[in-house]
């Protein structure tokens, strides 16, 4: 089987470089061109181009996308980029995977809704984007399901990876050199791994493309819930127990209004994985235990 992936280098790409690995062989791509002997690959999303001629020189059965404009705040002043990246060449690679019959996985998240009440998501919920990278993420999954390939779209939520920047990595910087820390404690929802997002893609995969009446959206975080300030607390009281010397004294809870930034945030990211646990036969892990892990490699423990 051959496999495409594109965005090798963010937090999940780097885990499915990993995790693919065992299905076929994986050409990896991130945003620069990589000539070949059949011709240049191109995995650059601004480029649709190049990325629909790379998908028709790779001729992969699978094509998974783990690139996105992730930059939420930003998105709201680069609508065009945004959409570009996240809705545009999602459509290129739905159009491209439905012309050769490719399988295609995608990623999206629970910015999607509108982060009203505190029920978890299902994957019926009307969407409702609180933002542009919201909208743009929308956009994305809704060119792929339009186009009737073979698709299977994760929605997630809060990732974090050993690799890559995230919000574990920011409060661990933070609390090395201030005494107090102001932590957002009215936003709820469910730190994903990156690990975890690629690991239950291959199982998910390999189900599906044996039975395509799986395809379809699917919600995936790990079991619990949290807020930004519990999980800042946990981090950090998880860092201070592995010996590590912080400056932090205090950690405050604070509102959302109290934190204001270009793009609205939802203050409920619950998802409800019922659906996905059910058609997969999987298991879902509590939070903690992939934010140890991921703790203890940074921390080098
Ligand atoms: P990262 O930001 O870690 O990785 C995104 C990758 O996309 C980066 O490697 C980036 O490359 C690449 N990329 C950006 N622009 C382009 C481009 N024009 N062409 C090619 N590659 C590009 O994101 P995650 O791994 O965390 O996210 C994976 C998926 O999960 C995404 O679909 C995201 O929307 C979704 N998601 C993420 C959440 C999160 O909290 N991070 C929450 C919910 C969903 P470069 O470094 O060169 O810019």
């Amino acid at each position: 089987m051959k496999i495409l992936l594109l965005g090798k280098d963010g937090q999940v790409g780097w885990e499915l470089q990993r995790a693919l690995a065992v299905l076929g062989d994986v050409i990896a791509l991130n945003r620069h061109p990589v000539p070949t002997s059949f011709g240049e690959l191109s995995g650059d999303l601004t480029n649709l181009q190049g990325l629909r001629d790379t998908i028709r020189l790779v001729a992969p059965d699978v094509i998974v996308n783990a690139a996105a404009y992730t930059a939420v705040d930003k998105a709201e002043s680069e609508r065009d980029l945004a959409l570009k990246i996240n809705a545009q060449a999602c459509q290129v690679m739905a159009e491209e995977a439905s012309r050769i019959d490719a399988f295609l996985v995608h990623y999206s998240t629970d910015y999607v809704f509108s982060g009203l009440g505190t029920r978890a998501w299902n994957e019926t919920d009307d969407v409702a984007p609180v933002n542009f990278y919201g909208e743009s993420k929308l956009q994305g999954e809704q060119g792929i399901v339009a186009s009737g390939c073979k698709h299977l779209i994760f929605r997630t939520s809060w990732v974090y990876a050993a690799r890559g920047n995230n919000f574990a990595k920011t409060m661990l910087r933070l609390a090395k050199d201030k005494q107090t820390l102001n932590v957002i404690a009215d936003q709820v929802g469910v730190p994903t791994g990156a690990e975890l997002l690629a690991d239950v893609t291959v199982q998910a995969l390999q189900k599906a493309q044996l039975n395509p009446q799986l395809c379809g959206i699917y919600h995936l975080a790990p079991t619990g819930e949290t807020s930004w300030y519990e999980y800042a607390t946990y981090i950090i009281d998880f860092a201070r127990a592995s010996g590590e010397q912080l400056a932090v004294a205090e950690i405050n809870p604070i509102a959302t209004t109290d934190y204001p930034t270009p793009a609205h945030r939802p203050l409920n990211s619950r998802l409800d994985t019922k659906k996905i646990r059910a058609a997969f036969s999987l298991h879902l892990p509590d939070w903690q235990s992939g934010v140890n892990r991921m703790l203890m490699e940074i921390l080098n423990k």
